[in-house]
């Protein structure tokens, strides 16, 4: 059977994890959560980057450090993952779900001007399969009606957008390291902070509303309460695990966009099908090679087929304002032209670091039987 996603493993995670033993220094902001921060900051040129428990708990750090509550509205696609509505309607606040493009699955930044009110407070965008949004139109129109922007950057790393990295363009970033990303400790995440303003607030949020972070810095001589928080922080066991995975990530980086480009080149002229597309000034970090069929229907048929012949292929979202949650906290504010319809013809191929050329060419090999047939 090929897997839909095997977790990366480079092979030296082990031994870090002893070396984190070693230090016996394992909660968080310890001595590999310190060099995967570098890493970030560098690799971003972001002015801080926290590792957090999860990419669900940034984004639930943003929706503290924005004020986000009761009364406040959020702007953000219906087609994404749950944390991306769910950390601000924790908060009290009000999703207002917007559609897609359907060339990227990407929030459209014509239907923002469309949602926006006086409650407006921040517009949420998704780099969907790590393809950037339309950066430029988003943020002008944020400073225009002085909107926040957050990125959920969960699936972005190492991508970018007319050369900047994704995660680093809005005043906030959200970086997964879930095991169905690119780079992986398990479960963890990262912040990313823009806002020179904000990363203050942010070490205390992230430390349980103390400012122990100062005084780990010497800056205080004891820590106190000083602020709401919870405990934002990565075991640096996780860290020790994902810092071997950053400093390979450039290797796991092409290793996969190897792996996305055959698939590109193998299912480029099947015609009834149509294929990811990042846009000229975007470089993608390949981490999702989806196909969309001519409809529902064919999608499940599809799915059959390939799991008939060893392969796991899957669907994706249930846009969010069609779950039962999503009715509660938002509503989807003009026309639904593109999100269920796009989202009901996805399929999701089989990728992941070290998946063999072999695999990919019976991936490829049995969706042409499929339509042959
Ligand atoms: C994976 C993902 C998340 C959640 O990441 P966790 O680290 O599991 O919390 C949020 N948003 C998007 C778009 C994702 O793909």
């Amino acid at each position: 059977m090929i897997p839909f996603n095997k977790p990366c493993t480079i092979g030296n995670e082990e031994t870090a994890i002893k070396e984190a033993l070693k230090f016996s220094k394992l909660s968080g902001n310890g001595p590999f959560g310190k060099k995967c921060t570098d890493w970030l900051e560098n690799r971003l040129a972001c002015e801080k980057a926290l590792l957090t428990p999860s990419c669900t708990a940034a984004l639930e750090m943003t929706a503290l450090l924005t004020e986000l509550g009761k009364g406040d509205e959020v702007i953000m696609p219906s087609y994404t993952f749950v944390s991306t509505a769910n950390a601000f309607a924790i908060r009290g606040a009000w999703i207002r779900f917007v559609d897609i493009t359907p060339d990227t699955l990407n929030i459209d930044p014509k239907k923002i001007e469309e949602a926006i009110t006086e409650r407006t407070k921040a517009i949420v965008v998704v780099h969907y399969a790590g393809i950037a949004c339309d950066m430029d139109a988003i943020m002008d129109i944020a400073y225009h009606y002085g909107l926040w922007v957050i990125e959920d950057a969960a699936q972005a790393l190492l991508s970018t957008y007319k050369g900047k990295p994704l995660g680093s363009i809005g005043h906030f970033g959200t970086i997964s390291f879930h095991e169905t990303k690119n780079y992986t400790c398990g479960e963890g995440g990262a912040l990313i902070i823009n806002d020179s303003s904000a990363v203050e607030r942010a070490e205390i949020l992230q430390e349980k509303g103390t400012n122990r972070s100062q005084f780990k810095k010497g800056m205080v001589d004891k820590y106190t309460w000083r602020d709401i928080g919870s405990s934002f922080l990565l075991s640096d066991l996780n860290a020790a695990y994902l810092y071997v995975q950053l400093q390979h990530a450039d290797s796991i980086n092409d290793n996969r966009k190897h792996s996305w480009s055959k698939y590109e080149e193998a299912l480029r002229t099947l015609d009834p099908i149509s294929l990811p597309y990042a846009p000229d000034n975007c470089e993608h970090n390949a981490h999702m090679f989806y196909i969309k069929t001519k409809n529902e229907t064919e999608r499940d048929q599809l799915i059959n087929y390939l799991k008939e012949n060893d392969i796991m292929a899957v669907s994706h979202y249930v846009p969010l304002h069609t779950s039962q949650a999503g009715e509660k906290y938002g509503r989807f504010i003009g026309k639904d032209n593109y999100t269920t319809a796009e989202s009901s013809r996805l399929l999701r191929l089989p990728l992941y670091y070290g998946i063999g050329e072999e695999a990919i060419e019976h991936v490829v090999n049995t969706v042409h039987l499929f339509y042959k047939a």
